[in-house]
């Protein structure tokens, strides 16, 4: 069920302190941690504690968590020194999402390119 730890999910096994993880930063609702596989110098994902499939389930069901996972970045953003930075949703398997618990990327340390591809 939505917002209930999920024993398949690894990043609820991350919250559950059963995964490692470099933790950058963490709040009441979110926890912010290094993403595995860097795709830029400073490559953070923040997620909200409870598990919802996606950003837009998480917003819908839990709106001030959203905003927390939102301000979250730009404090990952502010503590890595990226001026400028990009937040990255990836929604459904063609889109690129792996991990079925919302996360937004925090990408930054380098110029980056629009549109992406
Ligand atoms: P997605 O592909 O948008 O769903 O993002 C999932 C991200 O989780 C990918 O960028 C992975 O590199 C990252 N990832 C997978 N396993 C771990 C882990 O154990 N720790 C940190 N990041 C991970």
């Amino acid at each position: 069920m939505a917002g209930e730890a999920r024993s398949d999910c690894l990043f609820c096994k991350i919250v559950a302190g059963e995964v490692p993880a470099d933790v950058v930063r963490e709040t009441e609702t979110t926890l912010a941690f290094r993403d595995i596989n860097p795709q830029a110098p400073s490559h953070v994902l923040v997620i909200p504690k409870v598990h919802h499939p996606d950003a837009a389930a998480l917003a819908a069901a839990a709106p001030e968590i959203a905003a927390d996972v939102l301000r979250e970045a730009g404090e990952v953003a502010a503590q890595e020194g990226s001026e400028s930075y990009r937040l990255v949703f990836n929604t459904g398997t063609g889109a690129g999402q792996t991990v079925f618990h919302a996360h937004v990327h925090v990408l930054g340390g380098r110029g980056l390119q629009w549109p992406p591809g």
